[in-house]
């Protein structure tokens, strides 16, 4: 087996890196554990790939050197990748906050990218599993060997290992002595410990508008009580920047001013609180936590500056230390990964191994829900692939 440039990783950066490259005319070899390519993709999206967010910047994403996106970014964008899926005719949405969707399915994306190449110069290798790399650009796999002139490893993050996720990419870079930024499952649902679950868990299902604040970073989104903690899009997004131990602050009611609740529940002295903070929260919550905490039973009029102090502080701020995540087997992404001291920020060629790339995921730059990761993914490939490119040309 020979080939000039080889892709480790058939995944979303892969895929985009083999379009860019077979398009300018240059030979690959793709090469994918899985049977199939794109099975990330695929399931993205709840199967409808939220595949860029048009609000996309450098800002919302997490990294050791938070400008080293830029670049990319600036270089292929949100509209780019949003012209090319109208070039195919594929109908998307946008669900909210710059959020765009595929309104049939995911497959129509991988099938974009597959489209994109040029088949006469892609040698795909399904069922392939690379095991390492050497200094002379050997890529070693389980079917044998491949010279190659350039690298790219598109070899993703460690989430979801049951659909092919693996370290190789880390391993490779360590293996070149380059530094690594500490991995963990991000864009996850948090656990809680046992006390409180005893409470919470009985509002498995329930999902209620919150503000949540980690870090000095907050997100005004959905959270969703589970069996095991917490989950929905607050809790996902607070967890990329949440570290273990950490204390995590919920307002309930983020629509609420306390002082004017205050005047308002006076006003109405004769109601209780409870029934008449359902109609901004889910009754169910409402009575448990009311339960749970000893809130006052009083009418809102006669309660006194505790009890309306013990209200804030479970209602307002809720200050509780999760336990853990969920893991990998649920994390949407892998935040850390090589680090961006290690590679260009224009090319993602390492600074260390000439000709050899690092795009993607298994890059130490990280981005909110949304469509970020996706186009992180398409960004960081096209950068690599016209550094190639203009190399080879
Ligand atoms: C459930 C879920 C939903 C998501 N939804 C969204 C979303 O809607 N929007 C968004 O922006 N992001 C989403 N993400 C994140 C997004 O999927 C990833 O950030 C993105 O796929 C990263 O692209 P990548 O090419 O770097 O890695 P991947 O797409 O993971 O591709 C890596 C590829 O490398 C292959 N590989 C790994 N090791 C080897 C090896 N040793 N040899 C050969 N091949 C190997 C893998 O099988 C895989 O195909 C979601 C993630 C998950 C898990």
């Amino acid at each position: 087996m020979s080939s000039k440039v080889v892709i480790v990783g058939a995944g979303a950066a892969g895929l985009m890196a083999a379009a860019c490259l077979t398009k300018a005319g240059i030979a690959v070899s793709l090469i994918e554990s899985n049977s199939a390519v794109g099975k990330k993709i695929l399931i993205s999206g709840g199967g409808r790939c939220n595949f860029t967010n048009t609000k996309a910047s450098h800002h919302e994403f997490v990294s050791q050197n938070t400008h080293f996106s830029k670049s990319s970014l600036a270089r292929y964008s949100a509209s780019d990748f949003i012209d090319l899926v109208k070039k195919y005719n594929i109908s998307f949405h946008e669900k909210k906050l710059g959020q765009l969707f595929c309104d049939k399915s995911a497959k129509d994306i991988v099938s974009i990218l597959l489209n994109e190449c040029d088949k006469s110069l892609l040698d795909l290798h399904l069922n392939t599993k690379v095991l390492a790399l050497d200094s002379n650009l050997k890529v070693n796999t389980d079917k044998g060997d491949i010279e190659a002139s350039h690298v790219i490893i598109s070899s993703g993050g460690l989430s979801i290992p049951s659909i092919g996720a693996s370290d190789i990419g880390l391993k490779i870079a360590k293996n070149f002595n380059m530094k690594l930024v500490e991995t963990r499952p991000a864009l996850v649902p948090l656990t809680l410990n046992e006390s409180l679950l005893e409470y919470t868990r009985e509002l498995s299902g329930v999902s209620v508008s919150c503000v949540v604040k980690s870090n000095g970073v907050k997100f005004s989104e959905n959270v969703l009580f589970t069996h095991k903690g917490l989950s929905g899009p607050a809790i996902l997004q607070i967890s990329l920047h949440w570290n273990s131990g950490d204390e995590i602050e919920i307002d309930f009611l983020p629509e609420l001013n306390l002082e004017l609740m205050r005047r308002e529940v006076s006003r109405r002295g004769a109601k209780k609180v409870e029934n008449w903070l359902c109609q901004y929260l889910p009754e169910r919550f409402v009575m448990l936590w009311w339960g749970v905490h000893e809130l006052s039973e009083r009418k809102g009029a006669e309660w006194s500056r505790g009890d309306w102090e013990k209200f804030e502080s479970v209602f307002k701020r809720w200050r509780i230390i999760p336990s853990g995540t969920e893991g990998y087997r649920k994390a949407e992404v892998t935040r850390g990964g090589v680090h961006p001291d290690e590679l260009s920020s224009k090319t993602l060629e390492s600074k260390k191994m000439s000709n050899v790339y690092f795009v993607g995921e298994v890059v130490d730059v990280t981005g909110w829900l949304g469509g970020y990761n996706f186009q992180w993914a398409w960004s960081s490939a096209v950068a690599a692939s016209d550094d190639i490119i203009a190399k080879l040309s």
